[in-house]
Protein backbone atom coordinates (compact mmCIF):
# COMPACT_ATOMS: atom_id res chain seq x y z
CA UNK A 1 0.00 0.00 0.00
CA UNK A 2 1.29 3.29 -0.81
CA UNK A 3 0.08 6.80 -0.30
CA UNK A 4 -2.13 7.44 -3.22
CA UNK A 5 -1.57 10.72 -5.67
CA UNK A 6 -1.72 13.92 -4.01
CA UNK A 7 -4.77 15.81 -5.68
CA UNK A 8 -4.79 19.17 -3.58
CA UNK A 9 -8.60 20.10 -2.58
CA UNK A 10 -7.06 23.10 -0.48
CA UNK A 11 -4.24 25.21 -3.16
CA UNK A 12 -1.21 26.27 -1.16
CA UNK A 13 -2.64 29.85 -1.01
CA UNK A 14 -5.59 29.38 1.35
CA UNK A 15 -2.99 27.32 3.58
CA UNK A 16 -0.58 30.28 3.47
CA UNK A 17 -3.00 32.77 4.21
CA UNK A 18 -5.03 30.64 6.78
CA UNK A 19 -1.26 30.62 8.31
CA UNK A 20 -0.37 34.29 8.06
CA UNK A 21 -3.63 34.35 10.33
CA UNK A 22 -2.42 32.65 13.18
CA UNK A 23 -0.66 34.51 16.48
CA UNK A 24 2.84 33.64 16.46
CA UNK A 25 3.30 35.37 19.82
CA UNK A 26 3.15 34.65 23.03
CA UNK A 27 -0.15 35.99 24.78
CA UNK A 28 0.67 37.64 28.47
CA UNK A 29 -1.87 40.09 29.73
CA UNK A 30 -4.12 40.69 26.26
CA UNK A 31 -0.93 41.10 24.39
CA UNK A 32 0.51 38.98 21.71
CA UNK A 33 4.82 39.23 22.33
CA UNK A 34 7.64 37.95 21.60
CA UNK A 35 9.49 35.49 24.11
CA UNK A 36 11.71 37.44 26.56
CA UNK A 37 15.05 35.57 25.26
CA UNK A 38 13.63 35.61 21.41
CA UNK A 39 13.67 32.14 21.05
CA UNK A 40 11.22 30.27 18.96
CA UNK A 41 10.26 26.98 17.34
CA UNK A 42 8.86 25.87 14.46
CA UNK A 43 5.79 23.62 13.50
CA UNK A 44 5.78 20.91 11.11
CA UNK A 45 3.35 19.21 8.65
CA UNK A 46 3.32 15.48 9.44
CA UNK A 47 1.97 14.52 6.21
CA UNK A 48 4.82 16.07 4.62
CA UNK A 49 7.64 17.07 7.13
CA UNK A 50 7.50 20.66 5.82
CA UNK A 51 7.71 23.94 8.64
CA UNK A 52 4.27 25.83 8.62
CA UNK A 53 5.24 28.47 11.18
CA UNK A 54 7.81 29.20 13.90
CA UNK A 55 6.36 30.47 16.86
CA UNK A 56 7.68 31.90 19.95
CA UNK A 57 8.88 29.72 22.74
CA UNK A 58 7.93 30.90 26.27
CA UNK A 59 10.61 30.63 28.86
CA UNK A 60 10.44 30.23 32.53
CA UNK A 61 10.37 33.94 33.06
CA UNK A 62 7.57 34.13 30.28
CA UNK A 63 5.33 31.38 32.25
CA UNK A 64 6.10 33.44 35.37
CA UNK A 65 4.74 36.58 33.18
CA UNK A 66 1.74 35.09 32.65
CA UNK A 67 0.57 33.97 35.84
CA UNK A 68 1.73 37.58 37.27
CA UNK A 69 -1.28 38.77 34.72
CA UNK A 70 -3.75 35.86 35.60
CA UNK A 71 -3.16 36.71 39.01
CA UNK A 72 -3.48 40.24 38.83
CA UNK A 73 -7.03 40.51 37.02
CA UNK A 74 -8.12 36.96 39.43
CA UNK A 75 -10.15 38.31 42.10
CA UNK A 76 -12.06 41.31 39.40
CA UNK A 77 -13.06 38.80 36.90
CA UNK A 78 -14.97 36.11 40.12
CA UNK A 79 -16.84 39.30 40.72
CA UNK A 80 -17.91 39.47 37.06
CA UNK A 81 -21.87 38.48 36.61
CA UNK A 82 -21.97 35.10 35.81
CA UNK A 83 -24.44 36.41 32.45
CA UNK A 84 -21.05 38.13 31.17
CA UNK A 85 -19.08 35.20 30.71
CA UNK A 86 -21.83 33.04 29.22
CA UNK A 87 -22.12 35.40 27.02
CA UNK A 88 -18.54 35.97 25.89
CA UNK A 89 -18.96 31.64 26.21
CA UNK A 90 -21.87 32.12 23.51
CA UNK A 91 -20.05 34.63 21.64
CA UNK A 92 -16.58 32.40 21.12
CA UNK A 93 -19.06 29.47 20.21
CA UNK A 94 -20.50 31.09 17.42
CA UNK A 95 -16.95 32.61 16.35
CA UNK A 96 -15.58 29.45 16.27
CA UNK A 97 -18.02 28.38 14.85
CA UNK A 98 -18.31 31.26 11.60
CA UNK A 99 -14.20 29.73 11.58
CA UNK A 100 -14.79 26.14 11.17
CA UNK A 101 -13.36 26.00 8.07
CA UNK A 102 -10.03 27.75 9.21
CA UNK A 103 -9.67 25.79 12.56
CA UNK A 104 -10.45 22.65 10.60
CA UNK A 105 -7.94 23.42 7.97
CA UNK A 106 -5.39 24.32 11.07
CA UNK A 107 -5.35 21.20 12.65
CA UNK A 108 -5.10 19.04 9.64
CA UNK A 109 -2.13 21.24 8.29
CA UNK A 110 -0.53 20.62 11.85
CA UNK A 111 -2.09 17.46 13.31
CA UNK A 112 -2.35 15.80 9.67
CA UNK A 113 -6.26 14.50 10.58
CA UNK A 114 -8.29 14.21 7.39
CA UNK A 115 -10.49 17.42 7.08
CA UNK A 116 -13.71 15.70 7.48
CA UNK A 117 -12.48 14.59 11.21
CA UNK A 118 -11.42 18.15 11.95
CA UNK A 119 -15.01 19.70 10.78
CA UNK A 120 -16.16 16.92 13.42
CA UNK A 121 -13.64 18.18 15.91
CA UNK A 122 -14.62 21.91 15.28
CA UNK A 123 -18.58 20.90 16.29
CA UNK A 124 -17.29 19.21 19.23
CA UNK A 125 -14.41 21.14 20.76
CA UNK A 126 -17.25 24.30 20.16
CA UNK A 127 -19.82 22.46 22.03
CA UNK A 128 -18.07 23.28 25.25
CA UNK A 129 -18.25 26.58 24.56
CA UNK A 130 -21.90 26.43 24.31
CA UNK A 131 -22.54 24.12 26.90
CA UNK A 132 -20.66 26.03 29.52
CA UNK A 133 -22.03 29.34 28.30
CA UNK A 134 -25.31 27.65 29.69
CA UNK A 135 -23.64 26.04 32.70
CA UNK A 136 -21.83 29.67 33.59
CA UNK A 137 -25.62 30.46 35.19
CA UNK A 138 -26.46 27.77 36.50
CA UNK A 139 -23.55 26.97 39.44
CA UNK A 140 -26.16 26.08 42.29
CA UNK A 141 -25.15 26.58 45.98
CA UNK A 142 -27.79 25.23 48.77
CA UNK A 143 -29.46 26.51 52.11
CA UNK A 144 -30.71 24.44 54.97
CA UNK A 145 -31.74 24.01 58.04
CA UNK A 146 -29.41 22.17 60.43
CA UNK A 147 -30.20 18.70 61.72
CA UNK A 148 -30.63 20.31 65.03
CA UNK A 149 -33.14 22.78 63.78
CA UNK A 150 -31.05 25.84 64.85
CA UNK A 151 -28.09 26.68 62.63
CA UNK A 152 -28.43 27.18 58.88
CA UNK A 153 -26.22 26.12 56.72
CA UNK A 154 -24.79 28.28 53.29
CA UNK A 155 -23.28 26.40 50.65
CA UNK A 156 -22.06 28.46 47.75
CA UNK A 157 -19.43 27.46 44.93
CA UNK A 158 -15.96 29.98 43.65
CA UNK A 159 -14.09 29.93 41.46
CA UNK A 160 -11.09 27.80 42.21
CA UNK A 161 -7.79 30.65 40.97
CA UNK A 162 -5.39 30.92 38.63
CA UNK A 163 -4.89 27.37 36.70
CA UNK A 164 -2.38 25.71 34.66
CA UNK A 165 -3.83 23.84 31.53
CA UNK A 166 -1.53 21.87 29.63
CA UNK A 167 -2.98 20.03 26.64
CA UNK A 168 -1.88 17.07 24.18
CA UNK A 169 -1.65 17.71 20.12
CA UNK A 170 -4.32 14.90 19.48
CA UNK A 171 -7.02 17.31 19.49
CA UNK A 172 -5.70 20.45 19.19
CA UNK A 173 -9.04 22.76 19.66
CA UNK A 174 -11.05 20.25 22.12
CA UNK A 175 -8.51 20.02 24.63
CA UNK A 176 -8.15 23.48 24.85
CA UNK A 177 -11.83 23.98 24.63
CA UNK A 178 -12.75 21.53 27.45
CA UNK A 179 -10.30 23.32 29.68
CA UNK A 180 -10.99 26.90 28.94
CA UNK A 181 -14.89 26.79 28.62
CA UNK A 182 -15.58 25.75 32.11
CA UNK A 183 -12.90 28.21 33.65
CA UNK A 184 -14.17 31.17 32.21
CA UNK A 185 -17.42 29.84 33.26
CA UNK A 186 -16.12 29.32 37.09
CA UNK A 187 -14.52 32.73 36.75
CA UNK A 188 -11.24 31.39 36.80
CA UNK A 189 -7.94 33.04 35.37
CA UNK A 190 -5.54 30.31 32.88
CA UNK A 191 -2.52 29.87 31.45
CA UNK A 192 -2.60 27.51 28.64
CA UNK A 193 0.30 25.74 28.08
CA UNK A 194 -0.59 23.77 23.87
CA UNK A 195 1.41 21.18 23.03
CA UNK A 196 4.59 22.08 21.11
CA UNK A 197 3.76 19.85 18.42
CA UNK A 198 0.11 21.22 17.02
CA UNK A 199 -0.13 24.56 19.17
CA UNK A 200 -1.14 26.99 16.17
CA UNK A 201 -4.84 26.02 17.07
CA UNK A 202 -4.85 27.04 20.09
CA UNK A 203 -3.19 30.29 19.10
CA UNK A 204 -5.86 31.15 17.07
CA UNK A 205 -8.44 29.46 19.64
CA UNK A 206 -6.98 32.12 22.20
CA UNK A 207 -7.15 35.19 19.83
CA UNK A 208 -11.05 34.07 19.20
CA UNK A 209 -11.61 34.58 22.90
CA UNK A 210 -10.36 37.62 23.09
CA UNK A 211 -12.70 38.82 19.95
CA UNK A 212 -15.46 37.07 21.46
CA UNK A 213 -14.90 39.81 24.47
CA UNK A 214 -12.74 37.94 27.46
CA UNK A 215 -10.55 40.78 29.00
CA UNK A 216 -6.85 40.81 28.90
CA UNK A 217 -5.04 38.60 31.79
CA UNK A 218 -7.89 35.72 32.20
CA UNK A 219 -6.75 33.61 29.68
CA UNK A 220 -2.60 33.90 28.59
CA UNK A 221 -1.07 31.28 26.32
CA UNK A 222 2.53 30.22 26.45
CA UNK A 223 3.76 27.87 23.55
CA UNK A 224 6.81 26.81 24.19
CA UNK A 225 9.71 23.96 22.98
CA UNK A 226 10.46 23.30 26.86
CA UNK A 227 7.31 22.26 28.36
CA UNK A 228 9.04 21.70 32.25
CA UNK A 229 10.44 24.74 31.78
CA UNK A 230 6.65 26.53 32.08
CA UNK A 231 5.23 23.68 34.90
CA UNK A 232 7.80 23.85 36.89
CA UNK A 233 8.11 27.24 38.29
CA UNK A 234 4.54 27.46 37.86
CA UNK A 235 3.51 24.77 40.10
CA UNK A 236 5.79 26.18 42.61
CA UNK A 237 4.34 29.67 42.85
CA UNK A 238 2.04 29.27 45.31
CA UNK A 239 -0.53 32.08 43.38
CA UNK A 240 -1.58 29.26 40.73
CA UNK A 241 -4.44 26.94 42.51
CA UNK A 242 -5.16 24.61 40.11
CA UNK A 243 -3.64 22.51 37.06
CA UNK A 244 -5.76 20.79 34.64
CA UNK A 245 -3.17 18.09 32.53
CA UNK A 246 -4.67 16.29 29.46
CA UNK A 247 -1.54 13.78 28.21
CA UNK A 248 0.02 10.55 29.24
CA UNK A 249 0.01 8.93 32.46
CA UNK A 250 3.58 8.98 32.98
CA UNK A 251 3.88 12.51 32.49
CA UNK A 252 0.99 13.17 34.42
CA UNK A 253 2.17 11.59 37.71
CA UNK A 254 5.09 13.34 37.57
CA UNK A 255 2.99 16.86 37.53
CA UNK A 256 0.31 15.36 40.05
CA UNK A 257 3.81 14.43 42.30
CA UNK A 258 5.29 18.47 41.61
CA UNK A 259 1.73 19.80 42.14
CA UNK A 260 1.65 18.23 45.89
CA UNK A 261 4.12 20.81 46.91
CA UNK A 262 1.45 23.61 47.04
CA UNK A 263 -1.23 20.87 47.52
CA UNK A 264 -3.07 22.31 44.39
CA UNK A 265 -6.26 20.90 43.01
CA UNK A 266 -5.57 18.78 39.96
CA UNK A 267 -7.89 17.38 36.99
CA UNK A 268 -6.00 15.07 35.23
CA UNK A 269 -6.52 13.51 31.80
CA UNK A 270 -4.22 10.85 31.20
CA UNK A 271 -4.03 7.45 29.18
CA UNK A 272 -6.14 4.96 27.98
CA UNK A 273 -6.47 1.31 26.73
CA UNK A 274 -10.35 0.59 25.74
CA UNK A 275 -11.35 -2.79 25.76
CA UNK A 276 -13.94 -3.08 23.08
CA UNK A 277 -16.25 -6.05 23.96
CA UNK A 278 -18.27 -8.00 21.10
CA UNK A 279 -20.07 -11.11 22.41
CA UNK A 280 -21.95 -13.65 20.70
CA UNK A 281 -25.89 -11.98 20.50
CA UNK A 282 -24.23 -8.63 19.34
CA UNK A 283 -25.29 -7.36 15.95
CA UNK A 284 -22.10 -8.04 14.02
CA UNK A 285 -22.28 -5.14 11.55
CA UNK A 286 -23.03 -2.86 14.09
CA UNK A 287 -20.29 -4.02 15.75
CA UNK A 288 -17.79 -3.66 13.04
CA UNK A 289 -19.51 0.23 12.48
CA UNK A 290 -18.48 0.40 15.70
CA UNK A 291 -15.00 -0.68 15.92
CA UNK A 292 -13.84 1.00 12.67
CA UNK A 293 -15.18 4.54 14.54
CA UNK A 294 -13.73 3.87 18.05
CA UNK A 295 -10.35 2.44 16.33
CA UNK A 296 -9.76 5.25 13.54
CA UNK A 297 -11.29 8.31 14.77
CA UNK A 298 -7.81 10.38 14.75
CA UNK A 299 -5.79 7.65 13.04
CA UNK A 300 -6.31 5.80 16.84
CA UNK A 301 -4.27 8.96 18.21
CA UNK A 302 -7.02 9.25 21.08
CA UNK A 303 -7.13 8.13 24.50
CA UNK A 304 -10.54 6.68 23.79
CA UNK A 305 -9.40 4.48 20.86
CA UNK A 306 -10.42 1.24 21.05
CA UNK A 307 -6.97 -0.60 22.08
CA UNK A 308 -7.98 -4.58 22.73
CA UNK A 309 -11.24 -5.75 20.42
CA UNK A 310 -12.56 -9.07 22.91
CA UNK A 311 -14.44 -11.02 20.97
CA UNK A 312 -16.66 -14.32 22.16
CA UNK A 313 -14.82 -17.31 20.67
CA UNK A 314 -17.80 -17.93 17.99
CA UNK A 315 -18.34 -14.88 16.46
CA UNK A 316 -14.47 -13.55 16.76
CA UNK A 317 -13.59 -15.07 12.75
CA UNK A 318 -16.93 -13.44 11.30
CA UNK A 319 -16.18 -9.97 13.11
CA UNK A 320 -12.53 -10.42 11.93
CA UNK A 321 -12.91 -11.10 8.59
CA UNK A 322 -15.25 -8.41 8.34
CA UNK A 323 -13.51 -5.84 10.36
CA UNK A 324 -10.67 -6.24 8.20
CA UNK A 325 -12.11 -5.97 5.09
CA UNK A 326 -13.29 -2.33 5.95
CA UNK A 327 -10.23 -1.38 7.23
CA UNK A 328 -8.19 -3.00 4.08
CA UNK A 329 -10.35 -0.61 2.23
CA UNK A 330 -9.50 3.01 4.12
CA UNK A 331 -7.37 5.12 2.06
CA UNK A 332 -4.43 6.99 3.23
CA UNK A 333 -3.35 10.01 2.47
CA UNK A 334 -2.67 13.99 3.29
CA UNK A 335 -5.42 15.31 5.19
CA UNK A 336 -6.84 17.91 2.88
CA UNK A 337 -7.39 15.42 0.20
CA UNK A 338 -11.06 15.14 0.45
CA UNK A 339 -10.37 11.15 -0.55
CA UNK A 340 -8.12 10.83 2.64
CA UNK A 341 -9.61 8.58 5.30
CA UNK A 342 -6.40 8.25 7.37
CA UNK A 343 -4.07 10.79 7.96
CA UNK A 344 -0.52 10.00 9.18
CA UNK A 345 0.51 9.58 12.63
CA UNK A 346 2.04 13.06 14.36
CA UNK A 347 5.44 11.90 14.26
CA UNK A 348 8.44 8.89 12.52
CA UNK A 349 8.83 8.02 16.13
CA UNK A 350 5.01 7.67 16.99
CA UNK A 351 5.41 5.48 13.87
CA UNK A 352 8.02 3.66 15.00
CA UNK A 353 6.80 2.63 18.44
CA UNK A 354 3.71 1.91 16.72
CA UNK A 355 5.65 -0.55 14.44
CA UNK A 356 7.35 -2.33 17.35
CA UNK A 357 4.16 -3.19 18.82
CA UNK A 358 3.01 -4.36 15.63
CA UNK A 359 6.41 -6.92 14.88
CA UNK A 360 6.58 -7.82 18.57
CA UNK A 361 2.88 -9.27 18.41
CA UNK A 362 3.46 -10.94 15.01
CA UNK A 363 6.60 -12.36 16.27
CA UNK A 364 4.68 -13.58 19.64
CA UNK A 365 2.16 -15.33 17.49
CA UNK A 366 -0.21 -12.90 15.91
CA UNK A 367 -1.22 -13.21 12.37
CA UNK A 368 -1.52 -9.42 10.53
CA UNK A 369 -5.04 -10.21 8.73
CA UNK A 370 -4.63 -6.96 7.38
CA UNK A 371 -1.67 -3.87 7.12
CA UNK A 372 0.61 -4.65 9.67
CA UNK A 373 3.61 -2.16 8.15
CA UNK A 374 4.20 1.74 7.52
CA UNK A 375 3.38 3.23 4.25
CA UNK A 376 6.72 3.98 2.43
CA UNK A 377 6.96 7.42 0.92
CA UNK A 378 6.78 10.99 2.31
CA UNK A 379 4.66 11.62 5.77
CA UNK A 380 4.59 9.34 8.87
CA UNK A 381 2.21 7.05 7.82
CA UNK A 382 1.11 3.41 8.76
CA UNK A 383 -1.16 1.08 7.03
CA UNK A 384 -4.58 0.60 8.94
CA UNK A 385 -3.83 -2.93 10.90
CA UNK A 386 -6.22 -5.75 12.23
CA UNK A 387 -4.27 -8.49 13.84
CA UNK A 388 -6.07 -11.90 14.83
CA UNK A 389 -5.03 -14.30 17.61
CA UNK A 390 -2.99 -12.18 19.97
CA UNK A 391 -1.62 -13.54 22.82
CA UNK A 392 -3.37 -12.53 26.05
CA UNK A 393 0.16 -11.21 27.14
CA UNK A 394 1.34 -9.24 24.16
CA UNK A 395 2.31 -6.10 24.90
CA UNK A 396 -0.06 -4.49 22.56
CA UNK A 397 -2.91 -5.46 24.56
CA UNK A 398 -1.34 -3.73 27.64
CA UNK A 399 0.36 -0.33 25.93
CA UNK A 400 -1.60 2.19 24.48
CA UNK A 401 -0.83 1.70 20.83
CA UNK A 402 -1.84 5.21 19.79
CA UNK A 403 -2.02 3.78 16.20
CA UNK A 404 -4.27 2.40 13.37
CA UNK A 405 -4.00 -0.72 14.43
CA UNK A 406 -6.55 -3.59 16.13
CA UNK A 407 -5.87 -6.78 17.59
CA UNK A 408 -8.53 -8.96 18.20
CA UNK A 409 -8.12 -11.61 20.70
CA UNK A 410 -11.21 -14.26 22.24
CA UNK A 411 -13.16 -14.93 24.97
CA UNK A 412 -15.22 -18.00 26.21
CA UNK A 413 -17.74 -16.63 29.08
CA UNK A 414 -19.19 -13.17 30.06
CA UNK A 415 -17.01 -13.11 32.93
CA UNK A 416 -13.52 -14.05 31.09
CA UNK A 417 -14.89 -11.32 29.29
CA UNK A 418 -14.92 -8.69 32.36
CA UNK A 419 -11.71 -10.38 33.37
CA UNK A 420 -9.70 -9.72 30.47
CA UNK A 421 -11.41 -5.87 30.21
CA UNK A 422 -10.18 -4.89 33.68
CA UNK A 423 -7.00 -6.58 33.43
CA UNK A 424 -5.29 -3.54 32.45
CA UNK A 425 -3.98 -0.16 34.86
CA UNK A 426 -5.87 2.19 32.63
CA UNK A 427 -9.65 2.91 33.03
CA UNK A 428 -11.24 5.26 30.62
CA UNK A 429 -13.31 4.26 27.88
CA UNK A 430 -14.93 1.08 26.95
CA UNK A 431 -17.26 0.11 24.80
CA UNK A 432 -19.52 -3.23 24.55
CA UNK A 433 -21.92 -4.78 21.89
CA UNK A 434 -25.07 -6.77 22.79
CA UNK A 435 -28.66 -6.87 22.29
CA UNK A 436 -29.22 -7.88 25.57
CA UNK A 437 -29.77 -4.62 28.03
CA UNK A 438 -29.47 -6.27 31.05
CA UNK A 439 -26.20 -8.04 29.98
CA UNK A 440 -24.79 -4.58 28.82
CA UNK A 441 -26.17 -3.27 32.94
CA UNK A 442 -24.78 -6.30 34.52
CA UNK A 443 -21.33 -5.74 32.82
CA UNK A 444 -21.39 -1.65 33.23
CA UNK A 445 -21.56 -2.20 36.50
CA UNK A 446 -18.64 -4.48 37.06
CA UNK A 447 -15.91 -3.58 34.91
CA UNK A 448 -13.88 -0.61 35.85
CA UNK A 449 -13.64 2.19 33.02
CA UNK A 450 -14.80 5.99 33.59
CA UNK A 451 -17.21 5.27 30.47
CA UNK A 452 -18.92 2.86 29.04
CA UNK A 453 -20.50 2.59 25.46
CA UNK A 454 -23.62 0.86 24.66
CA UNK A 455 -23.32 -0.35 20.70
CA UNK A 456 -21.88 2.80 20.13
CA UNK A 457 -18.66 3.06 18.74
CA UNK A 458 -17.84 7.15 19.46
CA UNK A 459 -19.39 8.51 23.11
CA UNK A 460 -17.66 11.90 23.83
CA UNK A 461 -19.81 14.31 24.25
CA UNK A 462 -19.74 18.07 25.79
CA UNK A 463 -22.75 17.58 28.11
CA UNK A 464 -21.32 14.19 29.25
CA UNK A 465 -18.27 14.03 32.24
CA UNK A 466 -15.31 12.60 30.85
CA UNK A 467 -12.55 10.84 32.19
CA UNK A 468 -11.22 8.04 33.44
CA UNK A 469 -10.79 6.29 36.91
CA UNK A 470 -7.52 4.42 37.96
CA UNK A 471 -4.03 5.17 36.30
CA UNK A 472 -6.72 7.47 33.31
CA UNK A 473 -6.46 9.85 35.62
CA UNK A 474 -8.39 12.15 38.28
CA UNK A 475 -11.61 14.72 37.35
CA UNK A 476 -14.11 15.12 34.69
CA UNK A 477 -14.62 17.17 31.77
CA UNK A 478 -18.01 18.16 29.77
CA UNK A 479 -21.45 17.98 31.97
CA UNK A 480 -22.09 19.71 35.23
CA UNK A 481 -18.75 17.55 36.71
CA UNK A 482 -17.06 19.67 34.03
CA UNK A 483 -17.57 22.98 36.07
CA UNK A 484 -17.07 21.69 39.53
CA UNK A 485 -13.53 20.59 38.72
CA UNK A 486 -12.90 24.49 38.16
CA UNK A 487 -14.58 25.54 41.73
CA UNK A 488 -14.47 25.26 45.39
CA UNK A 489 -16.71 25.16 47.81
CA UNK A 490 -17.20 27.32 50.50
CA UNK A 491 -19.50 27.01 53.25
CA UNK A 492 -21.37 29.55 55.55
CA UNK A 493 -22.84 28.78 59.56
CA UNK A 494 -25.15 31.11 60.21
CA UNK A 495 -26.61 30.96 63.82
CA UNK A 496 -29.87 30.29 64.91
CA UNK A 497 -31.92 33.69 63.33
P1 LIG B 1 2.34 14.05 26.72
O1 LIG B 1 2.12 13.61 28.12
O2 LIG B 1 3.67 13.74 26.11
O3 LIG B 1 2.16 15.62 26.59
C1 LIG B 1 0.96 16.27 26.98
C2 LIG B 1 1.28 17.71 27.30
O4 LIG B 1 2.18 17.73 28.40
C3 LIG B 1 1.97 18.47 26.18
O5 LIG B 1 1.55 19.82 26.21
C4 LIG B 1 3.44 18.38 26.57
O6 LIG B 1 4.21 19.45 26.06
C5 LIG B 1 3.33 18.47 28.08
N1 LIG B 1 4.46 17.87 28.79
C6 LIG B 1 5.24 16.84 28.40
N2 LIG B 1 6.19 16.61 29.33
C7 LIG B 1 5.98 17.51 30.32
C8 LIG B 1 6.63 17.79 31.56
N3 LIG B 1 7.68 17.08 31.98
N4 LIG B 1 6.14 18.79 32.31
C9 LIG B 1 5.07 19.51 31.92
N5 LIG B 1 4.42 19.30 30.76
C10 LIG B 1 4.87 18.30 29.98
O7 LIG B 1 1.15 13.46 25.88
P2 LIG B 1 0.88 13.62 24.33
O8 LIG B 1 1.81 12.71 23.61
O9 LIG B 1 0.85 15.06 23.93
O10 LIG B 1 -0.63 13.10 24.22
C11 LIG B 1 -0.93 11.76 24.14
C12 LIG B 1 -1.37 11.22 25.47
O11 LIG B 1 -2.45 12.01 25.96
C13 LIG B 1 -1.88 9.81 25.39
O12 LIG B 1 -1.43 9.07 26.50
C14 LIG B 1 -3.40 10.01 25.47
O13 LIG B 1 -4.10 8.89 25.93
C15 LIG B 1 -3.51 11.17 26.37
N6 LIG B 1 -4.80 11.84 26.19
C16 LIG B 1 -5.73 11.74 27.18
C17 LIG B 1 -6.97 12.33 27.01
C18 LIG B 1 -8.01 12.22 28.08
O14 LIG B 1 -8.94 13.01 28.05
N7 LIG B 1 -7.90 11.31 29.03
C19 LIG B 1 -7.25 13.04 25.85
C20 LIG B 1 -6.29 13.13 24.87
C21 LIG B 1 -5.04 12.53 25.06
Amino acid sequence: MTVPAFAPAVSATREAELLATVPTGLLIDGRWRDASDGGTFDVHDPATGATLATLASATSADAVAALDAASAVQAAWARTAPRERSEILRRAFDLVTERAEDFALLMTLEMGKPLAEARGEVKYGAEFLRWFSEEAVRDYGRYLTAPEGTNRILVQHKPVGPCLLITPWNFPLAMATRKVAPGVAAGCTMVLKPAKLTPLTAQLFAQTMLDAGLPAGVLNVVSSASASGISGPLLGDPRLRKISFTGSTPVGKRLMADAAQNVLRTSMELGGNAPFLVFEDADLDRAVEGAMAAKMRNMGEACTAANRFLVHESVAEEFTRKFAAAMGALSTGRGTDPATQVGPLIDAGARDDVHKLVSAAVDAGAVAVTGGAPVEGPGYFYQPTVLGDVPNDAAILREEIFGPVAPVTTFATEDDAIRLANASEYGLASYLYSRDFNRLLRVAEQIEFGMVGFNAGVISNAAAPFGGVKHSGLGREGGSEGLAEYTTTQYIGIADP
